[in-house]
């Protein structure tokens, strides 16, 4: 059986506290290009903006989707459908197996995680090469993405210089330059004689049928244009209805991921190449992928999650993923965002130990360029998983008495008092609810008095 969330996280607190050093160095950088890009713009009006575009799609998304095929298949792309991950990978095997692939290059996409192309296609003797440096690097490594936008930002310098040393035969204290410059060699010599290119979309725009590419190295685009065969792996949540709805969408999903104005490519394909065309693919195949999309769009309480748009702020913001990283969710997607998808595109029941990677803070909100309510949609898969029975009986039994202490006065002045004798909570053996939380916290200092004994002194008179 897999491991849990919260033994994963212990884990990496304990054994990876690297890990927290390098996440925390990252998301606080991206943290503050993000603020600062927003107070560039009137990033409010923008968010309202956008947020009401994507729920107008959401409550349309089939007649958008209608329209999509439809302006794709005029501008010569091939688009299929696939119900699950299953269906995806099918698909790609009658395309890998009509045009005889034997080598693959990809850009970053996270539903191609979800649809494991890597593993699939690997395990038919097709050859993958991940494009992107941060992807390239976890590739090596053999681990999955940590983060929706820095796939390795877990890792350190020094870790990815014994890496390449290793697998690439750098020395071991090359330069970030050497580093860059190793992967440039592999990864060119990967673009040149690759069959098939796979991406994934930022955004199709339903009215034009235009499948819409954003990144900062140049990766994506060598990836789609340069092989015979383009793939693009397309959440069916990933629309647009207008080409004009790119001008806003594509400011605030780069000023929310890094603090850019608009990221460094942006390549906006229209069909394959044409006759009169130099370059580009031969093929265009668009594959829309639901995987568990329709049932998060038919639940009222979750559906707002389908806006999202990928940036990673909401995991930058996030203090409980900057402890652990992404890895110790177990999941495609992690930070807030991934507590709210997971369980409604996989399985409701990990919501019992997913929904407590979450303080409550509500910093996610604050952030979200398409202001997804997540703190409320967390705290909706707390309820559901209580509602299932799914939460531990210790934690049932201590709100069951904390809230018949609360809602009794004499109790709680009496509960009060207790806890003041006891001189805190550390460690605390006979209250395992707080077990996990006091382990890593040092010891509280009650007040000798509580706030009600203060009142009732200082206003005791009046
Ligand atoms: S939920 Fe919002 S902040 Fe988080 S990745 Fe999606 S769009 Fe970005």
């Amino acid at each position: 059986m897999a491991e849990g969330y919260k033994a994963a996280a212990k884990r990496a607190l304990a054994e990876q506290p690297h890990v927290r050093d390098s996440v925390t160095k990252a998301t606080l950088h991206f943290n503050a290009n993000r603020e600062r890009a927003y107070g560039e713009v009137d990033a409010e009006a923008w968010r309202g903006w956008a947020a009401a575009v994507k729920r107008h799609l959401l409550g349309r998304l089939d007649e958008y989707l209608t329209e999509a095929e439809s302006r794709l298949s005029a501008a010569g792309a091939q688009v299929h459908w696939a119900e699950n991950a299953a269906d995806a990978q099918k698909i790609l095997d009658d395309l890998v197996e009509r045009h005889g692939v034997r080598r693959v290059v990809k850009g970053k996409s996270m539903l191609s995680e979800e649809v494991e192309v890597n593993h699939h296609l690997e395990r038919k003797g097709v050859e993958v090469f991940e494009t992107d440096l941060g992807e390239y690097i976890i590739q090596l490594a053999g681990e999955p993405p940590s983060h929706i936008v820095g796939p390795a930002i877990h890792k350190g310098l020094e870790e990815i210089r014994a890496l390449f040393h290793k697998k690439l035969g750098t020395r071991p204290d090359a330069s970030p330059e050497e580093l860059a410059a190793a992967a440039r060699k592999v990864l060119r010599e990967a673009f040149l004689t690759a069959d098939m290119g796979i991406s994934g979309a930022n955004f199709v725009v339903a009215e034009t049928g235009t499948v819409v590419l954003v990144e900062n190295e140049g990766n994506i685009r060598l990836s789609t244009s340069a092989p015979r065969v383009h793939v693009a792996l397309v959440g069916i949540e990933k629309l647009l209805p207008r080409a004009a709805d790119l001008e806003v969408f594509l400011q605030l999903l780069a000023r929310a991921a890094t603090g850019q104005k608009i990221g460094t490519f942006v390549s906006l394909i229209q069909g394959p190449r044409r006759a009169d065309e130099p370059d580009g693919p031969e093929e265009l195949h668009v594959i829309f992928v639901d995987n568990g999309r329709s049932s998060v769009l038919a639940d009222g309480e979750m559906y707002e999650a389908l806006s999202c748009i990928r940036c990673g702020a909401c995991l930058n913001a996030c203090p409980v993923y900057r402890q652990t990283g992404g890895h110790a969710y177990g999941q495609v997607y992690s930070g807030p965002i991934g507590i709210v998808l997971t369980p409604g595109l996989k399985d409701p029941a990990l919501a019992a130990e997913l929904g407590y990677a979450c303080s409550l803070c509500t910093a996610c909100a604050d952030v979200c360029p398409v202001r997804i309510p997540l703190p409320k949609q967390i705290l909706a898969w707390r309820r559901r998983s209580v509602e299932r029975g799914l939460a531990p009986a210790a934690e049932k039994l201590a709100f069951t008495g904390y809230a018949g202490m609360v809602t009794r006065p004499h109790f709680y002045k009496l509960g009060g008092k207790l806890l003041r004798l006891g001189r805190g909570l550390t460690g605390a053996p006979w209250l395992p609810v707080l077990g996990a939380w006091a382990s890593g916290h040092g010891p509280l200092e009650p007040s000798p008095k509580s706030f009600r004994e203060i009142w009732e002194e200082e206003l005791g008179d009046e």
